[in-house]
């Protein structure tokens, strides 16, 4: 509980510093520092013994002065109505750096979809929608899947929607699958836009991606496409890992042979590679580090012994504040969370676009139009850092909240 009302309090703190170097007064903050809209809702679902079990969601929406709001619903244990929020502000911050006109929103159910079935699982995501139907919709509020949701349950989701929705119910959310109104390209945005923001943080650093040591922390959604797509573009991959065992090879792993091996125990021994810790991978010695797996990886206590210079935040906040100034200030050029991961809501934006026109891209038209948007968040925000000497994630946040802190000045609210 108080990790994640800390996760509320930075985020306030950096919003806090953002909106100052934007210029705003105090009533802008007043405004901006909570969502507008949050609502708990009780779900009851009948289980597969008979028995009828009531789970507790959320939905928060924290601005809709520049668009509807947009953002993930994820389904896990661990969910608290702190984090939903925390969430819904990043998810603001997102859409501001990839300039798409949405604000911020996040959903969540505390429900384990590990230990439950499929029917069951479908009657979390058909209650979710029932309960929330209220305050979203296509002009509202767009969710997306997040967390343990995936294409299925958005399809569940949509087709939940439609019952009472029956016009264009493909526009209420994202992350479909290609069937029932998904884009192409959907599942691997989130990752191609991290590897663009590496590719981009390589050029400004002078490091040809041949020539590129990169380590990945975290072999989930993330961290194996992101370990993929960078070894495909010729990058060796020196280290990965997974819960707590982590493989090094200074030659360079072989990727392709750990995706079509991934259940193996033996792994190691087939490939030759030394086993360490997690603690030991994010201190090896290479270009770039990635961590895609949970937060707080990167603390005061290891940030002196990281040796990357370039520390590309796959996962949420895996770097603290007093890391992300000790990285600074040794000259390491971090990729902050907010800009590594925007590219799985740019995405959806053009998912929601492409159901509203009813036409559909191609995916090389989609991967173009993501490097377009994310190249362009890159630079914005490396040339802020740069012009006004702040750390990246300042400046990203200061990228980030412009556009609805603009809108709501327009409108009048602050
Ligand atoms: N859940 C994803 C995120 O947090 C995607 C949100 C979306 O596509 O709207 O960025």
């Amino acid at each position: 509980m108080g990790e994640k009302s800390n996760l509320i309090t930075s985020t306030q703190k950096i919003i806090h510093q953002a909106l100052d170097n934007l210029g705003y007064d105090e009533g802008m903050y007043e405004l901006i520092k909570e969502p507008l809209r949050v609502l708990k809702v009780r779900i009851p679902v009948e289980m597969d013994d008979g028995s009828t079990k009531v789970f507790t969601g959320y939905r928060a929406q924290h601005n809709d002065a520049a668009g509807p709001t947009k953002g993930g619903i994820r389904f896990h244990p661990d969910v608290t109505e702190d984090e939903v929020v925390a969430l819904s502000m990043w998810m603001t911050l997102k859409a501001g750096i990839v300039d798409i006109p949405y604000g911020g929103g996040k959903g969540g159910v505390i429900c384990d979809p590990r230990v439950m079935s499929t029917r069951e699982l479908e009657g979390v995501a058909r209650g979710y929608v029932r309960a929330v139907s209220q305050i979203v919709g296509p002009t509202k509020d767009i969710p997306a899947p997040d967390v343990y949701t995936n294409a299925q349950v958005m399809a569940w989701m949509m087709d939940e929607y439609s019952v009472k929705n029956s016009d264009d119910p493909f526009q209420f959310i994202t992350g479909k699958p290609i069937s029932v109104g998904g884009s192409k390209g959907r599942e691997t945005a989130t990752a191609m836009g991290a590897v663009i923001c590496v590719e981009q943080a390589m050029e400004k650093r002078g490091i040809p991606i041949e020539e590129a040591r990169v380590v990945v922390q975290g072999f989930g959604n993330a961290g194996s496409y992101i370990s993929k797509m960078l070894y495909d573009k010729g990058a060796k991959i020196v280290g990965i890992s997974r819960s707590s065992r982590a493989l090094y090879n200074p030659e360079g792993i072989d990727i392709d042979y750990v995706l079509d091996n991934r259940e193996k125990v033996d792994l190691a021994d087939h490939m030759a590679v030394s086993v360490l810790s997690n603690e030991e991978l994010l201190e090896l010695d290479c270009d770039v580090l990635i961590p895609a797996a949970i937060a707080n990886q990167v603390t005061e206590l290891n940030a002196e012994r990281i040796k990357a210079d370039i520390i590309c935040e796959a996962a949420n906040g895996p770097t603290t504040e007093e890391a992300t100034r000790i990285l600074t200030e040794k000259g390491a050029l971090i990729i902050p969370d907010v800009l590594a991961s925007a590219g799985g809501v740019t995405v959806s934006y053009f998912e929601w676009v492409q159901n509203k026109q009813g036409f559909y891209w191609e995916e090389d038209e989609i991967q173009e139009l993501l490097e377009k948007k994310m190249k362009s968040a890159f630079d914005t925000i490396y040339d802020l850092h740069e012009a006004r000497n702040m750390d990246m994630r300042l400046a990203a946040y200061t990228v980030g909240i412009k556009r609805t802190s603009e809108a709501v000045r327009f409108r009048g609210w602050a």
